[in-house]
């Protein structure tokens, strides 16, 4: 087998030598035990935060472990009655490896969908999917007419944000880092608009283009970009809290938003969330998400990495902005 071991845990970006490549022996299956080769690993911003020793929602990789993170693999060998050899499953809570062993019981053998390729099952249909369609859905509850802003706007979840919140009849602009993600979210994912953040006033932009105020901000970034958009909120707004990847590279604290004291002023909902809490209804959002990709509602696109000796070097992408839609490693032939 190999996988990647945290070595050192990084001070602000990524270096080399923060995590190995380790070659070891794969060990015999216990009973009710598969084996997973990854097609697919995704590569996420939390995979940063658990690189550091900071109290988060799961606790930090330890230093020597083999680096935490899921995706898409094909069993190769079973001891578990439900899942044979050539079942196709999400391995979720895994490991940076070429093989994971795995307790059957915890995986399901995902569906074949028509005209649906695997790697809807790392984006729409995967984590990302499930935090931008209940976050949107159970916490911010949108209603048509409203307008919505979403930051990251071109990443895996800020992708179905947008998508998911004009299919829900709203106004939506996104906000994003370059001219080509921006065409991308009008001309492909039907925004009403979008921002490059790099070269427009923020602020500027946002009066320019909701013109009735900001009903919710699904929240990606954190930073002067939510500063911005918080100064915009309407009354009784709602702010899902989804990310903050603007500070996960941080060496210093990070002072909280200017603009704070206009989320009373305005009664806005402010939720943090992790999607892992929403788990046991993951079925209910795929089913939906499925439904939409099926019916050509739902853009994606997927950040393709050749190579599993890739995988450290390329998680800066996510902090570069060099994706659009989401990010993963192919480890292995599908
Ligand atoms: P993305 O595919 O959106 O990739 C990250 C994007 O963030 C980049 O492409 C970049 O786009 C943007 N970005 C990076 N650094 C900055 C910065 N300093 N300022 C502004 N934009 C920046 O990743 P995900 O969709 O996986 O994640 C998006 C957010 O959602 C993250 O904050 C992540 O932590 C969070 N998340 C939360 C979950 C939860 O359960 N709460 C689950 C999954 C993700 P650009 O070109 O626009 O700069």
């Amino acid at each position: 087998n190999k996988t990647w071991v945290l070595r050192s845990r990084p001070v602000g970006d990524i270096k080399d030598g923060d995590l190995e490549l380790v070659e070891s022996p794969l060990a015999p299956l216990a009973d009710g035990e598969v084996r997973a080769r990854t097609i697919y690993l995704s590569l996420d911003p939390t995979n940063r935060i658990w690189m550091s020793d900071v109290d988060a929602y799961l606790p930090p990789v330890g230093l020597g472990d083999t680096m935490r993170g899921g995706g898409i693999g094909v069993i190769t060998e079973s001891r578990f009655d439900g899942l044979q050899p050539g079942d196709v499953v999400n391995t979720g809570l895994a490991h940076w490896a070429l093989y994971n062993t795995l307790p059957g019981a915890s995986l399901a053998k995902l569906p074949t969908l028509p005209g649906v390729p695997l790697t809807a099952f790392t984006g729409p249909l995967g984590a990302t999917g499930m935090t931008a369609y209940f976050g949107l859905m159970d916490i911010a509850k949108p209603k048509a007419g409203e307008t919505v802003v979403v930051s990251a706007a071109a990443g895996a979840v800020g992708s179905m944000v947008g998508q998911i919140a004009k299919i829900q009849g709203c106004r939506v602009v996104g906000i994003a880092g370059s001219d080509a993600k921006c065409k991308w979210l009008v001309e492909t994912a039907g925004l009403d608009a979008a921002i490059n953040y790099k070269t427009e006033d923020v602020g500027a932009a946002l009066d320019k283009h909701c013109p009735d105020g900001i009903d919710i901000n699904f929240e990606n970034v954190g930073g002067e970009i939510m500063d911005a958009v918080i100064a915009r909120l309407n009354d009784f707004s709602r702010m899902p809290l989804c990310g903050l990847i603007s500070t996960y590279n941080a060496t210093d604290p990070v002072p909280g938003p200017y603009n704070f004291a206009n989320l009373l002023m305005r009664r806005t909902l402010v939720k943090g969330f992790i999607v892992i809490d929403y788990f046991p209804r993951f079925p209910e959002g795929i089913q939906q998400m499925a439904m939409w990709l099926m019916e050509g509602k739902l853009k994606f696109e997927t950040d393709i990495v050749q190579g599993f000796e890739n995988a450290p070097a390329s998680l800066s992408r996510l902090f570069e902005g060099k994706n659009l839609g989401k990010l993963v490693v192919q480890v292995s032939d599908e």
